[in-house]
């Protein structure tokens, strides 16, 4: 049975990356729209309301990190996955820091690019038992709204972040394999490295805890995972 026919905006200048892109995704049941400028991508988002962006880093007017919290603010909920041709950790983590759902280092496959897309569309379509508002310390995460509030300052959850916090919530006080959180969460077929689960912990950690190198909530399981505590 054929869901309904989801949309991809990519926004990328370089013409053969666009064709072989909306060649694959087309063939793989997507629909695929596409702007070669930053302010072109951000503008037909807010028109299209595409399921998922691909964003290139580099593109003539804006780079694709501005793109990137633009796109954060004004379609908070949208899954966006960043093509990079920089390798160096720093770089993604900016990415990820930007607000993006994940990356993929250029010269990538197609192939490992639509399998992790899927994985965010899946994850996105997927009924979850964690409660909506759930209190963690002095901070307050709503699942629905993908943000996280500590006293007045409130902070955007992107999709990664959100799915892995309500995994967490969900497995309260046991601790969770990191083998368990890449296969639920970004899907064995994307393969991505322990070293992404990582990333996200440490993105939540400073959000959440109040000194993040001696975390009380998100707990380090040496060897094995990560484990939520919530003291009573
Ligand atoms: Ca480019």
């Amino acid at each position: 049975m054929a869901g309904p026919r989801r949309t991809i905006l990519i926004i990328e200048d370089e013409p053969h990356i666009v064709m072989g892109l909306r060649d694959a995704l087309e063939f793989e049941g997507f629909g695929a729209i596409s702007a070669g400028k930053g302010k072109d991508g951000i503008a037909l988002a807010r028109a299209e309301s595409p399921n998922a962006v691909i964003l290139d880093l580099m593109l003539p007017d804006m780079n694709g990190y501005a793109v990137c919290e633009e796109l954060r603010r004004s379609c908070p909920l949208l899954p966006i996955i960043m093509l990079t041709a920089r390798s160096q950790e720093t770089d993604k983590i900016r990415g990820l820091d930007a607000g993006a759902d994940d990356y993929v280092t250029k010269p990538f496959s197609v192939n490992e690019l639509i399998a992790r897309m899927r994985a965010i569309l899946r994850r996105a379509a997927r009924p979850s038992a964690a409660p909506e508002l759930v209190d963690i310390g002095d901070a307050r995460v709503s699942f629905s709204s993908h943000t996280l509030k500590v006293g007045t300052t409130e902070h955007a959850l992107s999709f990664y972040e959100v799915e892995l916090l309500r995994l967490l919530v969900e497995r309260v006080g046991q601790p969770v394999s990191r083998e368990e959180i890449l296969q639920k969460i970004w899907g064995l077929e994307a393969a991505p490295t322990n070293r992404t689960v990582d990333n996200f912990i440490v993105k939540l950690r400073k959000k959440i805890e109040k000194h993040p190198d001696k975390p009380v909530h998100i707990l380090t399981v040496y060897g094995f995972g990560y484990k939520l505590a919530i003291p009573e």
